[in-house]
């Protein structure tokens, strides 16, 4: 069979499943800077993207990605913004991973040959990537640097978020400039807007839209994410949201569905369990009580180096 989408000396380069702005601008930027030295690589996502990220491609007038729905035998690939399988294409077995770089803990994938591998702790992928241009001294774009710009604020909340390092703020303050953006503080509310726009979204949609599965002990989680400017509409949709986790929950083959609603602006989150037994983990390992349905989280945002972390010590215990 021919297969005309893709040649294997092509790199295909994606973030995860579910991809956050952080993960569709990484593959797009990753792909310029392999492009910048001759090397022939190709974006992709793994699913459709959200309304933040739409806002953004169109206001960098960028192309979207294609959806990637194969990989060749060995097909080279580059990822990005992630490093677990779960998070990944259900065809990485098929692929040849040559480069890897992101931000988030270390997690199952290997490689079959020496690879690029590229980590730092730091906000968001984007910041990573504008490191390495400024290494090979290769220029970025205007329409690259807004993109990274926004992905920077999006993975960050606009630098107030707990995943926040100088290396976020400086690369953000160089790729603003490169972008000619002169207010950041407009960019970010924008961009925010955009994606605390869910009235056309679906329950299952609004809590599949940023999801991630997890194993702690030998339990399968998912940890959904909505984050918004706009608190009050999401969480007047309590009861969709926990009708809607529990039918994925059983779908996916999970043992718990938790989502967590981020107030981007407050700083503070609250996590919807879909079955008793969930809410009392969450009790146990948050320190919190149930309270109509939702779980006061404080002044926890941050799936990465929080929710995570405090699960995975709970099940350590
Ligand atoms: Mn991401
Ligand atoms: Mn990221």
């Amino acid at each position: 069979m021919i297969y005309w989408g893709i040649f294997m000396t092509t790199i295909a380069v994606f973030g995860h499943k579910k991809p956050d702005t952080d993960a569709i601008v990484s593959a797009i930027v990753m792909t310029y800077w392999l492009n910048q030295q001759g090397i022939d690589a190709k974006s992709y996502r793994l699913d459709d993207i959200n309304q933040e990220t739409k806002f953004l491609i169109e206001l960098a007038k960028v192309r979207l990605p294609e959806l990637l729905t194969h990989l060749e035998p060995d097909q080279l690939a580059a990822l990005v913004d992630h490093n677990e399988s779960q998070q990944s294409t259900a065809h990485l077995a098929d692929a040849n991973i040559c480069y890897l770089v992101d931000h988030h803990k270390l997690g199952d994938l290997t490689t079959a040959e020496p690879a690029y591998i590229r980590f730092e702790p730091v906000g968001s992928t984007s910041t990573i990537l504008y490191h390495m241009f400024m290494e090979k001294n290769l220029l970025t774009s205007q329409q690259m640097a807004t993109l990274m710009a926004g992905a920077i604020i999006s993975d960050t909340l606009n630098l107030t978020g707990p995943t926040t390092t100088d290396s976020d703020k400086q690369a953000l303050q160089a790729v603003i400039h490169l972008a000619g953006i002169h207010d950041t503080n407009r960019f970010a509310n924008q961009l925010f807007d955009a994606k605390s726009n869910i009235s056309d979204l679906t329950d299952d949609a609004l809590v599949t839209t940023d999801y991630k599965q997890f194993m702690f002990s030998n339990k399968k989680w998912a940890i959904a994410s909505i984050e918004t400017v706009k608190p009050d509409v999401v969480l007047s949709r309590t009861d969709g949201i926990q009708q809607a986790s529990e039918l994925i929950r059983q779908r996916d083959g999970l043992d718990y569905m938790l989502v967590i609603i981020v107030d981007i602006l407050k700083q503070q989150s609250w996590a919807v369990g879909s079955n008793d037994a969930q809410n009392e983990i969450i009790e146990q390992a948050f320190d919190t009580r149930l309270n109509d349905k939702l779980l006061d989280l404080g002044h926890l945002v941050s799936r990465k180096k929080q929710f995570v972390p405090t699960l995975e010590a709970f099940y350590a215990k």
